[in-house]
């Protein structure tokens, strides 16, 4: 089958063109601006393919219930020009064909799933930490919906005595994204992410933030493996801070073989950065099902 996926970003609009197996022909990146802008050159690009299906991983909040009146927009989010967008519909009547519709996270462990390290297993979360936090959760098959879809970055952390950061988001003041994020780490401390990079202080608040949330998840979802992508998460020395945490926070309520293994539990993102793209492709196809 030829397929297209959309990975539609708040920056850039990721497409590409590949098949079910995962594999990627070509791929093109196009600044996301207004919707009027363009949308008409992602319709121009993926129109002259082919394409028998599409699968769009979109940033959100989005609406991903078919059987909802705003079944395919782009609800409320801050990008204004976005917010109450109609983005499946632009592209089913274009392109006249099936379109998978799904959250970019979701489109991310959906990828890892379906062609990467998380193949075969039951339950999986995929947490990205880049500009802001959000998380895909894979269920028995299914991508997690639920009344909306997991909105998982804004969990509530518990701040770490002496830290007086106000956080960054505006609605909650101790969630995860309002503390972990890069524009966080960058308000907190003053510069940007990666030049912190020999700061040890800096990556070990930020492993005991992200280890809160991942144990809340590990006891509310019982995954078989977490997955973290996202900027901030090219810091890997943040990987073994975070398996620390996240075992002295459970501090062996749990006894499974895979927190016996962190190593291999909590792991960075497989497919070398083609995971949500991937993952669209997968959508794409199970759209035509
Ligand atoms: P987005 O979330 O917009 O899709 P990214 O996942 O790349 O994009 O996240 C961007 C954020 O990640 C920025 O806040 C940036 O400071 C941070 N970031 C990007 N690269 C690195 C890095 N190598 N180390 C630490 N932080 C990084
Ligand atoms: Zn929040």
């Amino acid at each position: 089958m030829i397929l297209g996926a959309l990975e539609a970003g708040g920056t850039k609009m990721v497409c590409a063109i590949g098949d079910e197996t995962g594999k990627i022909f070509e791929q093109v990146s196009i600044p996301t601006e207004t919707p009027e802008i363009t949308i008409p050159k992602l319709i121009e690009y993926f129109s002259q393919k082919g394409v028998e299906a599409l699968g769009i991983g979109c940033f959100g909040p989005i609406d991903p219930d078919p059987d909802s009146a705003t079944y395919g927009y782009i609800t409320s989010t801050p990008k204004l020009a976005w917010a109450n967008y109609n983005i499946v519909k632009a592209f089913e009547e274009a392109l006249g064909c099936p379109v998978g519709f799904d959250t970019d996270v979701n489109g991310s462990v959906l990828g890892e799933v379906t062609f990467g390290q998380a193949k075969n297993k039951k339950c999986v979360v995929y947490v990205t930490i880049g500009t802001g936090v959000g998380a895909g959760i894979y269920i028995e098959g299914k991508l997690l919906h639920g009344m909306l879809h997991p909105e998982a970055g804004h969990v509530m952390i518990q701040k770490r005595e002496g830290d007086t950061y106000k956080g960054k988001c505006p609605y909650h003041a101790n969630c995860l994204e309002g503390h972990a994020a890069g524009p966080a780490i960058e308000e907190r401390w003053g510069k940007k992410a990666v030049e912190l990079k020999d700061n040890a202080e800096v990556w070990d608040l930020e492993a005991y933030y992200i280890a809160q949330a991942l144990s809340g998840y590990v006891l509310t979802l019982s995954p078989d493996m977490i997955i973290l992508g996202g900027g901030v998460m090219h810091q890997l020395q943040l990987f073994p801070l975070i398996r620390k945490y996240v075992t002295e926070i459970l501090n062996g309520y749990i006894k499974t073989k895979e927190l016996a293994d962190m190593d291999n539990y909590i792991v960075p993102a497989s497919l070398n950065d083609d995971q949500g793209i991937m993952g669209c492709l997968e959508l794409a196809r199970r759209s035509t099902l």
